[in-house]
Order: C-alpha cells, then structure tokens, then sequence
C-alpha cells in the first residue's frame, strides 16, 4: 500500500475527486475520536449523526471496492489521536505517501500539520471540493475595505457565480429580500409533514454508553430523522424545494410553539458534514425558481443568501480571524451560563420552547439561535466561552467554522462589530411581534419593573444603559440610546435594579 488518506467526519463527499477511481495502491482511513466527541459536552443526536454518517461512508466505499480502515469508539486499535492513529497504520502498512483534505477546524487544521510533519513520508494536502470560496478568498475580498460587511460579500458571490442575475443585474430589481421575510405565523397555515427519514441507532448508543463519554439532550434512537447518506439529503433537498421553498422566505423569522421546523430546510447537518454541495443546493433552488411560478424571488433569494452568502462569509471570516477570534469578549462578560441552558426548566415561555426544540431535536432555527436564547445570554452577560461550548455541544450542524462566528460573533458581539453591524438585542416587543410565545406565559410582555414583568424588558434597557458608552459610535444604535435617553430616570434605576436581580440569578426565572 502505498498512499494514506483520511477521511475526517465532516468531509463525507462521495462525489470528491478522491473517489473517482478504485486504486489498489491507496487506504483510506476514518476515526471515531473520543476527543472529538467530548472536548465540548455535546447533544446525543449530533454523536449519533456523525458517527452514523460516518460509517454509512464508510460502507459506501467498501462497497465500491475501496481499501479503508475505519476505527470505531470502542476498537482496541484506536489510540483516539488522529496524529497516533495515522503514524500506527502509516507503519504497520508501509506507506509512502499521506493525503488529507483541508479541514475546516483551526483546530484539526494544528493538530493534522504536526501530524505530518512528524510523519517521515511525503504529505499532501487537497480541497474538500466543497465550498464555493478558498478559505482565503474572503480575507482577499475584504483586504482594502473599511468593513466587513456580508450584503457586499454576497453582491460579489452574485455576481461571480452568477446566481439569480439577468445582464449582470439581480433578477427582480432588488438584490436583497429581507424586509418581505418578517411575516408571522397563524396556526392556519398548512405545513407539509417532515420529510420521512427513519435510521435505528441504538448501535451506536450501546457502543458511545459503553465507553463513558457523557452526552445531554433527548434522543428516540430507533427513529433518528436526520440524513445520514447522499441519497437522503438530496430526498430532504427535492422535498424541501417542492413542498417548503414556496413559504420560506415569509416565514423565515416566525417562531410558533408548536412547530419545530416551520419552513425551514434542515439541510445544515447535511450541507455541513459535505453529503451535498451549496452549489447543488443554490442551483436546484435557482432552477426550481425559474421552472415553478409558485416559488417567489423572495423566497428563492431570501433561501439563496443563506447559503452563498451567510454561509461562504461565515466560513471565510472564521479562517480569517482565528486564531484570535476564539479569545475575544468585547464587552468583558463573564457570567455563568444559567442551567436552564441544560435542563430547560424556566417560566420563560420562549426560552422554555426554543430549549425545549434544542433538547428534543439538537435544532432550533435562526431566529430562535439568535434573538431568543443567544438574546438572553447577551443580555444577562454570559462569558462568551460559555455560550460558544453550549451552541458547539447542542446543535447537530454545530462545527466550528460555522457555529463560532454565528455565536461570538452574530449573536454575542464579542468580536467588537467584525461580523455583525450591531449587537442583536430585543425585548419582549420583538419576539412577541415574530411569535405566540408570549400569549402564553407567566410574564407579562408590557410590563417592564413589577414581579410579573417580562425578563426580557429590563434585561434589555439595562444593557443599553450599561454599554451605551461602547457602543455610543455605532449609528444602527443611534434610534435606541436616543429613546434611552428619554427615559425617566427613577423608571430607568427600576429597571436596572430589576434587571440586577435576573441577571445575579437567572435560575430564578
Ligand atoms: P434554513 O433556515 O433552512 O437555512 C438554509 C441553510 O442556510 C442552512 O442549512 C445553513 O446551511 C445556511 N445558513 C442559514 N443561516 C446561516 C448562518 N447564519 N450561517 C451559516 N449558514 C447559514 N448554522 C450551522 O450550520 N451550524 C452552527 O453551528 C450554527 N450555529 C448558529 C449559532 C447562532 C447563535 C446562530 C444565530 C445561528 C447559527 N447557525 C448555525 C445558523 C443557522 O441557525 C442554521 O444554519 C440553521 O438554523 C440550520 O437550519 P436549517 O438547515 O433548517 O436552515
Ligand atoms: Fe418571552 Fe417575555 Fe414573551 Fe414571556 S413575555 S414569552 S419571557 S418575551
């Protein structure tokens, strides 16, 4: 055998180049890591699915008739390091050459380049055929710009790749269709049932049981519903183009406390793992879109500028931020996640659901992610470390790439302002605008001081109180310090004096 390479568990692209041909002279190997699995305390589901999607590939190529070694949590070979897996087989094997793809963990990234250069063989490093940019595109994009900011990104992204475009303009006349995405959902809308999926994995819970590691959050392990396989995804592709895309974009931001997934396309585990491309994905939407008279350009362009925009930007301000990015906290936080995060016990009707969907299902979409539970954190000054292991950990699309500049960055404004323009804060007013959650719950979403007031009201006037001098600069806060600035002063000291009391012992509420 001459030529190694590995395949880590989110590079599962059949269709990459790699695979084109079976090669006596090349084994490929895969590893289920222990360190992987617990270096953040992570959801059941999300070990369940990478390590089923794993050994799916795994098959798939077996069955091709490729040489692979793949160790398993509990295999007595595995030494549970990538670096001390490869140089055991690299020498039992003979081989002479090591390959790997680009990982896209800073991390793993480290950990593979010690790796080879302890090897004593040649190594090469190759694209994962994946994304539509170069890690470094974005950093090149951005060089001589005075900000970051993802709308001209995504123009360029447009326009390059030449998505929903007409003589070089944007199809429609608008390039952006965000303000016709706000729309709030009436249980008398009709959702199509989930896309069946149905995977036993019972195996691989008696087998991560087995070795001790910890996990949290729910799981019916014979009926695990996420796609593990090309094929499955690409079904959660068709049914979500022919059956969703048509509402997606109006309903994109609505939160209900009887469904999970609205509109939403649950494709990120899919997309994240590389089972499929984002250029599969924005071309069946943008071909849907021009063949189909029931798809508007709201709803293609609002779906399309998740992915080859919000996705490709996060994933090359990532590569050109790190290594720093991870160790910034802004406005200096450092309060401790409350437990509720674990256990979902709070009289917080919103909080409580958007738990409640991200225990259950290791989902909760954006707007939950981000104006719900990412909000509160904000606002009770949780130390960012702290939210980032938690978003890491519970959701099954969390990778670093992605989950790092959506939580420090997005959601915590711990970055100082590189990746969002401001900090996503609200009080009741907006999540009751975008959900029914307040209709239902023990607090009052109008009242701002008393027992019964909503958590959110006086959370939210006390962060502008308390960081109105950070954040004094910043135009898009211009409208709320000035309505802070208004306000009577004795309100003002009750609402801190509230929001004190919340914030010194969230468990409380
Ligand atoms: P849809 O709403 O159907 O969107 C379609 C696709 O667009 C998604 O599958 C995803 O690939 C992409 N997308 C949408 N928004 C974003 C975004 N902000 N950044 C990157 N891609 C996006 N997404 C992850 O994939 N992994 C994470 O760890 C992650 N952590 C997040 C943490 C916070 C605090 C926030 C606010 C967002 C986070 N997101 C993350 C983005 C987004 O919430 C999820 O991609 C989405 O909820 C996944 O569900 P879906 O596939 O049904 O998405
Ligand atoms: Fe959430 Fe406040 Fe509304 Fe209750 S009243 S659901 S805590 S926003």
């Amino acid at each position: 055998m001459k030529t190694l390479r590995l395949i880590l568990g989110d590079q599962l692209n059949i269709k990459h180049s790699w695979f084109k041909e079976i090669n006596e002279d090349v084994l490929y190997c895969m590893f289920e890591i222990k360190q992987e699995a617990t270096y953040v305390k992570q959801h059941i589901q999300k070990i369940a699915g990478f390590f089923g999607a794993m050994r799916d590939f795994s098959s798939q190529l077996q069955e091709k008739g490729h040489n692979i070694i793949y160790y398993k949590i509990n295999d007595k070979n595995n030494s549970h390091s990538f670096k001390n897996n490869i140089l055991q087989i690299a020498e039992e094997r003979d081989i002479k050459n090591f390959e790997y793809q680009y990982p896209d963990e800073y991390r793993i990234n480290e950990e593979l380049l010690t790796c080879a250069s302890k090897l004593k063989i040649a190594s090469k490093v190759v694209s994962s055929e994946h994304f539509y940019t170069e890690r470094e595109e974005l950093s090149v994009f951005f060089k001589d710009k005075k900000q970051t900011v993802m709308e001209t990104f995504y123009q360029y992204m447009r326009k390059k790749h030449q998505v929903l475009m007409e003589n070089n303009k944007p199809v429609g006349g608008k390039w952006n269709y965000d303000k016709s995405n706000r729309k709030k959902w009436k249980e008398d809308s009709f959702i199509p049932l989930p896309y069946e999926i149905k995977h036993d994995v019972s195996e691989i819970l008696a087998e991560v049981n087995g070795v001790g590691i910890e996990t949290f959050g729910n799981i019916n392990d014979t009926f695990f519903n996420y796609p593990l396989n090309r094929e499955e995804a690409l079904g959660q592709l068709n049914y979500f183009v022919k059956e969703l895309l048509p509402l997606f974009g109006d309903y994109q931001d609505a939160m209900h406390d009887r469904e999970v997934y609205l509109y939403h396309s649950k494709l990120s585990f899919a997309l994240n793992i590389k089972l499929i491309t984002p250029k599969e994905v924005v071309d069946k939407v943008e071909k849907s879109y021009y063949k189909n008279n029931t798809i508007g350009i709201s709803q293609a362009e609002g779906f399309i500028r998740q992915i080859l925009g919000w996705r490709e930007f996060m994933r090359g301000m990532y590569w050109k931020l790190m290594p720093t990015f991870k160790k910034t906290n802004f406005f200096g936080h450092q309060n401790a996640l409350p437990d509720f995060f674990w256990t979902g016990k709070t009289k917080m009707n919103c909080v409580k659901n958007c738990l409640k969907n991200s225990l259950d299902n290791s989902y909760a979409h954006h707007i939950q992610r981000l104006m719900v539970l990412g909000n509160l954190a904000l606002l009770l000054e949780v130390d960012p470390e702290e939210v980032d292991k938690w978003y890491l950990g519970v959701y099954i699309d969390a990778v670093e790439w992605v989950q790092l500049p959506n939580t420090r960055g997005m959601s915590q404004y711990a970055d100082g302002g590189l990746i969002a323009t401001k900090p996503y804060v609200s009080s009741a007013n907006y999540i009751d605008k975008m959900s029914n959650y307040c209709s239902d719950c023990s607090y009052d979403k109008k009242d701002k001081i008393s027992t019964k007031a909503c958590p959110f009201n006086s959370l939210y006037w006390n962060f502008l109180a308390t960081k109105q001098e950070e954040l004094k600069k910043n135009r898009r806060m211009f409208m709320m310090f000035n309505l802070l600035n208004k306000m009577d002063s004795d309100l003002l000291m009750s609402l801190k004096s509230r929001a004190n009391s919340i914030i010194n012992s969230p468990d409380n509420y």
